[in-house]
């Protein structure tokens, strides 16, 4: 059986470097999160054995037990990057290495608590709602600099920048917008948190716009393991 995974991937890195190229950008900046949700342990590996080794989750549970099945496979990074009630955080706090979508400082302050001493800092990004949309997660732009002071103090978290999932579009003026405005407020975070070096933007549908507008996280399930139920 061919692994159609392995040459998804293939063409998912390379339309990454051709759109670095086009935004004159190094494409070494941009990582591929292969998001896996919903998705059998038996993708995880087939994108492992194409060389692939960091992988989004949306459901906590659903998270933890495939990281559980897949412990053998010690050099993945395992990334956190659905809605998380603060009940399950600590399941977040034990088994992840990035957490993606924090949104208030009470989640925060329960993974700072709650991440083992044995660990590194959990690398956080925090989650923008940036067409203050009703129906989206996030903090509204007005809000992000009293949490980033708030979260300075949380030091098993290492805020490493933001995370922004837009208003669903397939036109690419549409997509850009949105991501400019995310891209507008990672400058403005730099200016007081030089240290930040991530911008988690972009999905299967729009690569291209999150890349030219310096995203360092793409984050892309169905481009590589197909359509979800
Ligand atoms: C599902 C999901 C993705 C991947 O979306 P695709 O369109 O399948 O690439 C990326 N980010 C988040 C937060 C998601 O929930």
């Amino acid at each position: 059986m061919t692994n159609h995974i392995a040459e998804n991937l293939l063409s998912i890195r390379a339309q990454i470097k051709q759109c670095a190229v086009t935004a004159g950008r190094d494409a070494n900046n941009i990582k591929l999160l292969a998001v896996s949700k919903t998705k059998p342990v038996s993708d995880i590996v087939l994108a492992y054995e194409a060389g692939h080794r960091s992988f989004g989750e949306n459901y906590v549970q659903e998270g933890v037990d495939k990281i559980a099945d897949l412990k053998h496979l010690t050099d993945v990074s395992w990334h956190f990057i659905g809605p998380l009630q603060s009940n399950k955080s600590r399941l977040v706090a034990e088994n992840f290495d990035w957490m993606h979508s924090v949104d208030r400082y009470k989640i925060a302050q329960r993974l700072n608590e709650q991440r083992p001493n044995y660990a590194s800092p959990l690398n956080i990004c925090i989650q923008i709602n940036i067409d203050d949309e009703d129906t989206k997660a996030g903090v509204l732009p007005q809000d992000l600099m009293p949490l980033l002071s708030d979260c300075e103090k949380l030091n098993k978290l290492s805020i490493r920048g933001l995370m922004a999932i837009p208003k669903a579009s397939k036109v690419k003026s549409e997509q850009l917008a949105s991501f400019k405005k995310v891209q507008d407020l990672f400058a403005t975070c730099q200016q007081k948190y030089p240290q930040f070096d991530t911008l988690s933007i972009g999905m299967s549908g729009d690569i291209p716009a999150a890349i030219e507008c310096g995203s360092t996280i793409v984050r892309v399930g169905t481009a590589i393991f197909g359509a979800r139920n």
